[in-house]
């Protein structure tokens, strides 16, 4: 009987973080990453990386090892460092601009929110 209380909260709470943190629709690799790592932080795998890959582009098999290659070789911080340095330095997060397919990798263009803000 505890049990499955125990188990009905775990689903719930599984339920909850999932939505947390999954990604938007049109939202791009590069902004969901920021918004994870700011709110979960990186554990050191590319855990963020897979979850946006595996619910926007399940397709994408060869996504983490591409981005292995441009300089990402064991975590979700490095996808930023070296593969998305270009961000505005607007202190809290921009909302993501949107991608025009979803699932595409190719970060959002931002630099409009910029200008118009
Ligand atoms: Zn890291
Ligand atoms: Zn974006």
């Amino acid at each position: 009987m505890t049990e499955n209380v125990a188990d009905a909260v775990e689903a719930e709470l599984a339920e909850m973080s999932s939505r947390l943190t999954e990604p938007g629709e049109r939202e791009c690799l590069r902004c969901f990453l920021l918004r994870m790592l700011e709110q979960f932080g990186c554990d050191g795998t590319h855990r963020w990386t897979v979850r946006w890959r595996d619910l926007r582009s399940p397709g994408a098999k060869g996504l983490i090892r591409r981005l292995e290659r441009q300089g990402a070789c064991c975590c979700d911080c490095e996808v930023i460092l070296n593969v998305y340095p270009y961000y505005p330095h607007t202190g809290p997060l921009l909302p993501c601009a949107g991608v025009l397919r979803a699932g595409s990798s190719v970060p959002c263009d931002l630099s409009a929110l910029r200008r118009s803000a």
